[in-house]
């Protein structure tokens, strides 16, 4: 059976579902899933990131996280994790990178949180050397000084849509019409903790259940020593409807091929900031571009493209370009970083 019949069963048995609904079966169906059958990185696959674009970007991630490191004192052993590692790209290159800081890697103990089996596979075979450990959820990261990153993580987690309407909300659901999915409206409810969008009738509103318990736990995580950082695309508040689907490089109708093409939603910036601040101190929301400059990352191209003539240079000046340029992903990404308090922010984050 296809993901969209098996949807379309189960809203003509029980209902329309929510938008979130959908787009976990869509992502992590066990058996139907986006993530769970395929590898969906690369030139061949629906889209590309930041560390599949070039090793420079996770380079600096690494000296951002070993900085951090250095500066609460070199806690060991320490866990560096990192939430949906993809084909492991990024924590090899925070590795490679890592092993010009002393001690640094030896008392790293690698932990993933990622929920795909093939992804997994991909990432075993990227960090071999390394013995990572694989967890499904992020509430099962062990306790101890932490290091984390995430790179488009936050962006896949499910999201709920909600427009105004009057003093109410109305949740936007998955239905069936004609033997089709389809997008309707529920009847207009209170929805309290969304009333601090002060926002005209008919605005979307979107909201990430998952997100507040999975940055609570990281900072706590972090409480008693790490840091973590969060790169994603998104805005400061939510705006607007942002849920869009991938499929080989193009967007396409989120409903179009349920389990074929990769939903993604923008990330609430200040609902990251929201669940964090109780426990750790939370930097401000610093655009890709400007935190991978501070951190060097045109001296780093620099040197590498000494190395490199012809085609070779063209595509490392291009990724540099796409990484950190305003019109490309320099602007569209944010970082945020998460200490604990009283410890020094890691290096190229607005305070
Ligand atoms: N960080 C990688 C991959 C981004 S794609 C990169 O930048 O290239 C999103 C990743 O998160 C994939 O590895 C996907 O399998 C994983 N993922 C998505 N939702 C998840 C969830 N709820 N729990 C664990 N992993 C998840």
């Amino acid at each position: 059976m296809s993901l969209r019949d098996l949807l379309l069963t189960r809203i003509r048995a029980t209902g329309p579902i929510t938008v979130a609904d959908y787009m976990a079966d869509c992502l992590l169906h066990p058996t139907l899933g986006y993530y769970t059958t395929r590898d969906p990185l690369g030139a061949a696959g629906d889209f590309t990131t930041a560390p599949e674009i070039s090793q420079i970007f996770g380079e600096m991630l690494g000296l951002c996280l070993a900085r951090a490191w250095l500066d609460q004192g070199q806690p060991a052993p320490f866990v560096l994790a990192e939430l949906g590692p993809g084909r492991g790209t990024l924590m090899a290159d925070i590795l490679r990178v890592g092993r010009a800081v002393p001690g640094f890697v030896q008392a790293a103990r690698i932990h993933l949180v990622e929920a795909s089996p093939t992804l997994r596979a991909a990432q075993a075979e990227a960090l071999a050397d390394h013995a990572p450990v694989w967890l499904d959820q992020v509430e099962d990261l062990p306790r101890g000084p932490t290091f984390l990153v995430a790179n488009e993580f936050l962006d896949a987690l499910p999201i709920r849509q909600h427009v105004r309407d009057g003093t109410g909300w109305r949740e936007r659901l998955v239905t069936e019409s004609e033997g089709a999915l389809t997008l309707a409206l529920a009847p207009a409810m209170p929805v309290p903790e969304l009333d601090f969008h002060d926002v005209p009738p008919g605005t979307l509103v979107e909201r990430c259940p998952a997100l507040p318990g999975i940055i609570a736990t990281v900072a706590d995580r972090i409480a008693d020593g790490g840091a973590a950082l969060f790169v994603d695309y998104g805005h400061r508040r939510s705006r607007g409807d942002t849920l869009q689907a991938l499929r080989s490089h193009q967007p396409e109708d989120p409903l179009a091929n349920p389990g074929q093409a990769d939903l993604t939603a923008h990330v609430d910036f200040e609902a990251i900031a929201r669940a964090a601040a109780p426990v750790a101190q939370v930097s401000a929301m610093t655009t890709q571009g400007v935190f991978l400059e501070r951190l060097g990352i045109t001296a780093r191209a620099q040197a590498l493209a000494a190395r490199l003539s012809g085609p070779a240079l063209d595509a490392h000046v291009a990724a540099h370009r796409r990484l950190t340029h305003p019109g490309e992903m320099g602007d569209l990404f944010k970082v945020i970083a998460l200490a604990p308090p009283g410890a020094p922010l890691p290096p190229g984050v607005d305070p």
